[in-house]
């Protein structure tokens, strides 16, 4: 491994603005001491003029590498060497690697979505997928979704605008034709048309943990199953009013985890086995420090 300091200590971070609440630091690091590795992450807040530098930077300084966090998904894209096949669908990089001063750009957030859904032993496949929200999360979601041969989506967005240009861009990006915008609520969608929720928006994230993306009267049935990307809280109101009508919740908590250990498989390929076992105990780590991981982070 090429040393980026002079006491041999390899650089790893964060690029984001802001990136002060952010717990990647905190299990990047513990996830590097498991492996043995004398690396250290840290998180960097980057003006927002100033991202063309701080991506040349890691040449200088020999980083490793850098996951990408809001708002430079997009913006590191013209400063890289190459971009992987699914970053460049997807149009988003969440982590850069540093090959003797080649960056390639990686995006591993679609990973992190869909291994928690795999991991319980829930198929895509053939279902019918309601994703609400249009953002940056919900493309790499709806590719995720594709790839994994789903059936249908509806998607449901408060800006009209900002869906049908997802719609679009899976319409002729990805090839798949299923995919239809219903409004920016539930109201014109049957319930029971759908097996899979996801929600991408931030709606019921900490501090306005009373709202939910979808009406208090949703009725949710059996066999669906309901992902919210948040992670704070870790029961989004959401969640609970799925779990009190018996169906399946899954939280963002562990796709933040996978998506970091996903891109440490890719600073460290040859540690993929030893760094994908890490996902029990990082998580045991998390809940464990809860003054590093509160309800008001
Ligand atoms: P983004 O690009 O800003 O998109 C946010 C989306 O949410 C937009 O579609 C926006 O609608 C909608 N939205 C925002 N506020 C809303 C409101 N008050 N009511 C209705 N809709 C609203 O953000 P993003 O990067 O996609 O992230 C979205 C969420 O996913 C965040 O909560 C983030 O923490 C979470 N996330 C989690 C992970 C994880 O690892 N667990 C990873 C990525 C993101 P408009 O189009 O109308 O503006």
């Amino acid at each position: 491994m090429t040393e980026s300091t002079a006491d041999g200590t390899r650089l790893l971070g964060l690029f984001g603005n802001p990136v002060g609440h952010s717990i990647s630091p905190l299990f990047m690091n513990f996830a590097l001491d498991r492996l043995g590795l004398n690396c250290v992450y840290t998180a960097f807040r980057i003006r927002r003029d100033e991202i063309e530098q701080a991506v040349g930077s890691l040449r200088v300084l020999g980083f490793r590498g850098v996951n990408v966090t809001i708002p430079f998904k997009r913006a590191v894209i013209p400063h890289l060497n190459t971009i992987d096949d699914d970053a460049q669908k997807i149009g988003a990089v969440n982590c850069i690697v540093n090959d003797n001063g080649s960056l390639t750009g990686y995006n591993t957030d679609h990973i992190g979505f869909i291994k928690p859904l795999l991991d319980r032993g829930i198929q895509a496949m053939g279902k019918r997928a309601l994703v609400i929200g249009s953002g940056g999360a919900a493309r790499g979601v709806l590719y995720a979704l594709i790839r994994a041969q789903v059936k249908k989506i509806s998607v449901i967005n408060r800006t009209r605008e900002r869906a049908e240009s997802l719609v679009h861009w899976c319409r002729e990006k990805l090839g798949f034709s299923a995919v239809s915008y219903a409004g920016d609520s539930e109201d014109a969608l049957d319930e029971r048309a759908c097996d899979l929720i996801v929600n991408t928006t931030p709606v019921g994230m900490y501090p306005n943990t009373d709202s939910a993306p979808l009406s208090k009267g949703f009725s949710f049935h059996t066999g669906q199953t309901v992902y919210d990307l948040i992670y704070n809280p870790r029961k989004t109101m959401l969640l609970r009013r799925a779990e009190s009508q018996g169906v399946t919740a899954i939280n963002g908590f562990e796709m933040l985890i996978l998506q970091g250990l996903y891109s440490l498989v890719r600073w460290f390929p040859q540690l993929e086995e030893n760094i994908l076992s890490l996902k029990g105990p990082v998580i045991e780590y998390l809940q464990n420090r809860p003054e590093d991981f509160s309800a008001d982070r």
